[in-house]
C-alpha cells in the first residue's frame, strides 16, 4: 500500500469518527439547551451539513473504488471534497465542524503529495473563508468574521492567529514526513532497481547455465551413443576375433560350425540358431547344427527347413530380417515362438555352403546391425568352408591312388605302423595280404594299357566292396595291392582271400570292345604268428606272394610261422 492511499484511509477513518462524535456533542449540546421536547435548529443545521459531506464522501470513496487515487484522479477526489465542504459552509456558515475538517484534509494532501498541494489548499480555503466573512461583514452584517466567539478583538486575533500557526505547523511538519518518506521510497526504489537489475542479470545467468546444461545433455547422450557403439564394435572385433582363431585352429569343419552356432547364440543373445547346408547336387537344404533341444521343435524345424524363401536367399546370397514374422512365409516356424530371425547366407564367389539362421522370441529383437556381423561371419565361415574342402582334396590327393581311388602306399605304411602298434596294445591278432595280378604284363599287351587300368579299377571296386570298414585296402605298386585285416589270424585271413581270389576270377571286365577277366595270386602274412615288425609282416607276405606263383599262381600262400 502506498503513502497516499494509506493516509487516505486514516483521513477517512477519522472524518467519520469526527463527523459522528461531532454530531452527537452538538445533539446532545443543543438537547441540553433547548429542552426535551423542541428539535434544536442546531440539529437540523448540523444533519444537512453532515449529510452534505458525507454524500462528498461517498462520491470520493466510488472514485478510489474504481480507480488509484494516484495521479489526476487524485485531484479531482479532493476538489469534490472541498466543493462539497464549500458548499456545506455557504449554506450553513463555518462552524467547528468546517475548521477542523479543512485540517484534516489539508494535513492529508500534505502528508500524500507534500508541501506544495497542501499550501494550495491551505490559501485556496482560507482565501474563499476571507471573502466569505467580508461579504458577512460588511454587506450581510452578520458578524461572524473570526474563529472565536469572544468580544475581544486582541482575544479572537490570537485565537485564530494562533489556529493558523498550527495549521502552518502541521503542513511544514507533514511536507517533512512526506519528504522523508519520499527520500526513503526513492531509496527503495533505487534498491528495487539494482534488486531488478541484479535479477536481470540471474534471469541472464540461468537462462545461460540452462543453455550451458542442455548443451551438456546432448554431448552427454552423443557421447553414450558413440560408447554404445564402441561397446557394440568391441562385441563385434571381439567375436570376429574368436570366429577367425576357431577357423584357423579347428579343421573339422563340423566342429567348426558348431563352435560357431554357439558363438553367435552368445554373441546375440538370441533364443535359437541353426546352420543349415546346402546339397548342390540335389538342391535341398539339411540342417546340420542347432541349439534347439525340444524334440517337436527339432521335428518342425527338419521337415520344413527345404523351403523356397530359404533356397532364394541362397541362391541370390541374400541377407533375409524380418522383425513381424509370418509363419507363412517361413514353413520351418509355423508352430514354434519365433517373432524375430535372420538368415545370411554361407557362400564364397564361387561356391554355395548353407545358410545361418536366428530367430528370436521377440518381434523387432534386431537391426541391420546384426545382420551385417552375421554377414562378415557367414562369409569367413563360408571362405574356412571352401579352405576345408581344398583340404580335404589336397588330403585325399596325398592318401588316395588317383586311379583305382584306394588308398596309396604312403597312407598304407603310416596305417599299418599305427594298426600294428594298437594291435600290440591290444594284444589282439592282424594280418595281411599282397596281391599281384597274374602275366599282366602279357594282358596289357593283348588288350591294351587302357583296358589294363579298367581292370585294375574293376579289381579295386571288387575287392573294397567286400572289406569291412576297418580292413584297409592300398594300392602298393603297378598291379599290385596290400590289405590289412585288423582283428584277424592268419587262417581267417587266408579263408577272406580266397573269397577274394574267386570273386577276381570270376570277375568279368567289358568294355564295348572286350570281355576279359584275370587271375590275382596272394601272399598272407600275419601278427603275431608270422612276423612282429611292420617290415616283416610286408616281407614275409611278398615270399608268400612269390611262392604262390611259383606255384602256379592264382592261388593264396600264407608265410611261414615264426
Ligand atoms: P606275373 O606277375 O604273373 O609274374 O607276370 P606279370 O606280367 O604281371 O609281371 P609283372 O608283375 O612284373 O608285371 C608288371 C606289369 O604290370 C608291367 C606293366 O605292364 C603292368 N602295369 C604296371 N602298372 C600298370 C598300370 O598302371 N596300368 C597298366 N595297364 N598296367 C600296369
Ligand atoms: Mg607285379
Ligand atoms: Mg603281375
Amino acid at each position: 500500500m502506498n503513502n497516499s492511499k494509506k493516509y487516505e484511509e486514516i483521513h477517512n477513518k477519522i472524518s467519520w469518527f469526527f463527523v459522528i462524535t461531532g454530531y452527537i456533542f452538538i445533539l446532545a449540546h443543543d438537547i441540553y439547551n433547548a429542552g426535551y421536547n423542541v428539535i434544536p435548529n442546531n440539529f437540523i443545521k448540523i444533519t444537512q451539513y453532515l449529510f452534505i459531506t458525507l454524500l462528498g464522501m461517498l462520491i470520493k470513496q466510488h472514485i478510489e473504488r474504481k480507480q488509484s487515487i494516484d495521479g489526476f484522479l487524485y485531484y479531482v477526489k479532493i476538489i469534490i471534497e472541498v466543493v462539497f465542504l464549500i458548499i456545506a459552509i455557504v449554506i450553513f456558515g463555518l462552524g467547528e465542524l468546517g475548521y477542523f475538517y479543512m485540517l484534516l484534509l489539508i494535513i492529508t494532501v500534505t502528508l500524500s503529495k507534500g508541501a506544495k498541494p497542501g499550501w494550495f489548499l491551505y490559501i485556496s480555503f482560507f482565501s474563499i473563508k476571507l471573502l466569505f466573512n467580508i461579504i458577512n461583514f460588511y454587506f450581510l452584517n452578520n458578524g461572524y468574521f473570526l474563529l472565536s466567539d469572544s468580544n475581544n478583538f486582541f482575544h479572537q486575533f490570537s485565537f485564530t492567529a494562533s489556529f493558523h500557526i498550527i495549521y502552518v505547523f502541521l503542513i511544514f511538519l507533514c511536507s517533512k514526513i512526506y519528504n522523508d518518506n519520499m527520500k526513503s521510497e526513492e531509496e527503495n526504489q533505487k534498491l528495487v532497481k539494482e534488486l531488478s537489475e541484479k535479477y536481470d542479470l540471474l534471469a541472464v545467468a540461468q537462462e545461460e547455465s540452462k543453455y550451458q546444461y542442455e548443451k551438456l545433455k546432448e554431448t552427454n547422450i552423443k557421447l553414450e551413443e558413440t560408447n554404445n557403439k564402441l561397446t557394440a564394435s568391441i562385441a563385434e572385433f571381439y567375436t570376429l576375433q574368436q570366429i577367425s582363431q576357431a577357423i584357423s585352429s579347428i579343421l573339422d569343419v563340423k566342429e567348426l560350425l558348431r563352435f560357431i552356432n554357439d558363438v553367435i547364440l552368445g554373441v546375440l543373445g538370441v533364443n535359437n540358431t541353426t546352420i543349415v547346408l546346402y546339397d548342390e547336387k540335389r538342391n535341398r537344404l539339411k540342417v546340420h547344427t542347432t541349439n534347439i533341444k525340444d524334440q517337436a521343435e527339432l521335428i518342425i524345424l527338419k521337415d520344413n527347413i527345404n523351403c523356397e524363401i530359404l533356397l532364394n536367399a541362397l541362391c541370390n546370397s541374400k541377407p533375409i530380417l524380418d522383425n513381424f514374422v509370418d509363419p507363412d512365409d517361413y514353413p520351418f516356424v509355423a508352430g514354434r515362438e519365433v517373432n524375430s530371425l535372420i538368415c545370411v547366407p554361407l557362400t564364397t564367389k564361387t561356391r554355395r555352403f548353407g545358410l545361418v539362421i536366428v530367430e528370436h522370441k521377440y518381434n523387432n529383437a534386431f537391426d541391420d546391425n546384426n545382420v551385417r556381423l552375421l554377414d562378415i561371419i557367414g562369409q569367413q565361415v563360408g571362405i574356412a568352408m571352401e579352405n576345408a574342402e581344398l583340404y580335404q582334396k589336397m588330403q585325399e590327393m596325398a592318401t588316395i591312388d588317383g586311379l583305382t581311388g584306394v588308398y596309396n602306399r604312403l597312407y598304407f605304411t603310416e596305417r599299418l605302423k599305427t594298426e600294428l602298434e594298437n594291435a600290440k596294445k591290444g594284444e589282439y591278432q592282424l594280418s595281411l595280404a599282397i596281391f599281384d595280378i597274374d602275366h599282366f604284363k602279357r594282358f596289357n599287351d593283348t588288350f591294351g594299357h587302357l583296358f589294363g587300368d579298367k581292370v585294375l579299377q574293376s579289381i579295386s571296386n571288387t575287392v573294397k566292396a567286400s572289406l569291412r570298414s576297418t580292413d584297409i585296402l592300398a594300392r602298393f605298386g603297378g598291379e599290385e595291392f596290400i590289405i590289412l585285416f585288423p582283428y584277424t589270424n592268419l587262417e581267417e585271413a587266408y579263408e577272406k582271400v580266397e573269397i577274394l581270389r574267386k570273386k577276381i576270377a570270376n570277375t568279368q571286365v567289358k568294355d564295348e570292345y572286350i570281355t576279359a577277366s584275370v587271375t590275382v595270386s596272394f601272399g598272407i602274412s600275419s601278427f603275431p604268428v608270422c612276423a612282429f615288425t611292420e617290415a616283416d609282416l610286408i616281407s614275409s607276405a611278398d615270399d608268400a606272394l612269390y611262392q604262390a606263383k611259383a606255384a602256379g599262381r592264382n592261388c593264396a600262400k600264407v608265410a611261414n610261422k615264426l
